[in-house]
């Protein structure tokens, strides 16, 4: 801890051996905050569905219920949170290799118009569910760039479900463009938002701006962050922009690689 640090009060090469050593101690405290920090999140996250599992399992097998109405809302319930869980596990699994370095990203030359495509096909049906007015704005020729086609679609669905997650009306909107020196796709909703100062904090894990509703959304906390990792071991870049009650703005940047054919 701390306490331990060293004073020295000298200028030369034994002052700055403390100085670095000191520096070192406190990095490892921050490195074992963050981790126990991790732990009682993770625990946390854990917790509350398996709460719900146990008392909500009970009800239904005591046959404490007066009508299968109300019989059907517990297994419901039972249901979604066991859905939770699966979830929050496979996201933890992917962290766990992430952090551990021992994520394999396939290098190809990948078709983010046909990733785009596919994507939003997936995320189609969920956005009309909810009345939302889905678009593409696609330009033509995009260049090849060099990545993961699973993982990259992987993000932009997570971006796409965000976008459905916390938007209650209006429309989400997909550009695939290309500049100069990169090529981004952007997703823009017309959601709720996302509060300036708490911008920075959206990619840490298990940060959630409103932690109820997006619960309620059976979100993890995880996405963003998984997502943004996986950006940048493959060369691109995650950036966002947001206005409170207007909308959120994700874009995802490929650097543009000199030899990427047009397609
Ligand atoms: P979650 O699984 O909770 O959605 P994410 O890591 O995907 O976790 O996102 C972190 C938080 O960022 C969310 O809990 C939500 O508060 C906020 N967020 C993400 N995308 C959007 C969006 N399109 N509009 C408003 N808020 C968003």
């Amino acid at each position: 801890d701390l306490d331990a640090r060293l004073s020295i009060n000298s200028n030369d090469e034994i002052g700055s051996l403390a100085e670095a050593i000191n520096n070192l101690a406190e990095d490892l405290q921050r490195y074992r905050d963050t981790r126990q920090e991790f732990f009682a999140n993770i625990s946390h996250e854990l917790r509350t569905p398996i709460t719900y599992l146990e008392g909500y399992s009970k009800v239904v097998k005591d046959r404490l219920y007066d009508t299968d109405e109300e019989r059907d809302q517990y297994l419901d319930i039972i249901h979604q949170e066991s859905l939770r869980l699966q979830h929050l596990v496979n996201d933890l699994f992917e962290l766990a290799k992430m952090e551990e370095g021992k994520i394999s990203l396939s290098s190809e030359w990948i078709d983010l118009t046909e990733i785009t495509d596919n994507a939003v096909r997936k995320i189609q049906l969920k956005a009309n569910d909810k009345g939302l007015q889905l678009n593409t704005h696609i330009s033509r020729s995009i260049p090849l760039i060099y990545g993961d086609g699973l993982r990259t679609e992987q993000v932009l669905i997570n971006l796409l479900e965000n976008a459905v997650r916390y938007t209650e009306k209006g429309e989400i909107n997909v550009y695939l463009q290309e500049e100069p020196t990169y090529v981004y796709i952007a997703v823009e909703d017309t959601g709720i938002g996302i509060p300036e100062d708490e911008l920075p904090l959206i990619f840490e894990r298990f940060y959630r701006v409103e932690k109820s509703r997006s619960r309620l959304h059976g979100g993890t906390g995880l996405g963003l962050s998984i997502a943004k990792r996986l950006l940048e071991l493959q060369g691109g870049e995650m950036l966002v922009t947001s206005t409170i009650g207007i909308g959120t703005r994700f874009e995802i940047r490929f650097m543009r690689d000199e030899q990427g054919e047009h397609t």
